[in-house]
């Protein structure tokens, strides 16, 4: 989840990533959802992909997986080597 935000705040100019964590934090309470009850990080994620794309209008980023240790990552590029294994890490999500 840290990784997550990670990337997004090295992706987006900081006023993007205040809008998002805003927009992302809204939708959860609006939802009735607490923190603790995301026991499912994809749920988060897809949050937070939507909203990405919806504050900085860019359509190209992408939940990777690991095919060989299913480590989750995000990146702009359809195929990238895994950072923890080495592998390749597939698209799982498209837009
Ligand atoms: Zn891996």
């Amino acid at each position: 989840m840290i990784e997550l935000f990670n990337y997004l705040s090295r992706n987006t100019t900081k006023d993007e990533f205040k809008e998002i964590l805003n927009i992302v934090t809204d939708d959860i309470k609006f939802n009735n959802i607490s923190f603790e009850k995301i026991t499912k990080f994809k749920n988060l994620a897809d949050l937070c992909q939507a909203t990405y794309k919806l504050v900085t209008r860019k359509d190209m980023l992408w939940i990777k997986v690991c095919t060989s240790c299913g480590y989750s990552a995000w990146s702009l590029k359809y195929d990238v080597k895994c950072s923890k294994c080495g592998g390749i890490s597939k698209c799982q999500n498209t837009r």
